[in-house]
């Protein structure tokens, strides 16, 4: 008889382990599913990779770094600036 308590109560715990288990991963789930989802959205609202922004070195206005040129490690905004700007520096 208490050998048959035994077994009953340990299934019992087994179940309760079981249903504690399943609520546990179930929430997980759940939890990754609305991160991914979260992630996707975030995506969505800004899905062009971040542009950089750098100075012109001749009039210091701020462009997206691929609109600009680049010449000798400085950035300019148009080649009408890298011009002057080298013209400048003959000077
Ligand atoms: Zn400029």
């Amino acid at each position: 008889m208490a050998r048959l308590l035994f077994i009953s109560g340990l299934i019992f715990f087994g179940w309760l382990a079981y249903r504690f288990l399943k609520n546990t991963w179930a929430q997980r789930l759940r939890e990754v599913e609305q991160a991914e989802q979260n992630a996707q959205q975030a995506h969505q609202a800004n899905p062009s990779r971040v542009q950089q922004i750098k100075a012109c070195t001749y009039c210091k206005t701020h462009i997206p770094e691929d609109e600009g040129i680049y010449r000798d490690g400085k950035f300019f905004c148009s080649y009408q600036h890298l011009d002057r700007y080298l013209e400048h520096q003959d000077n």
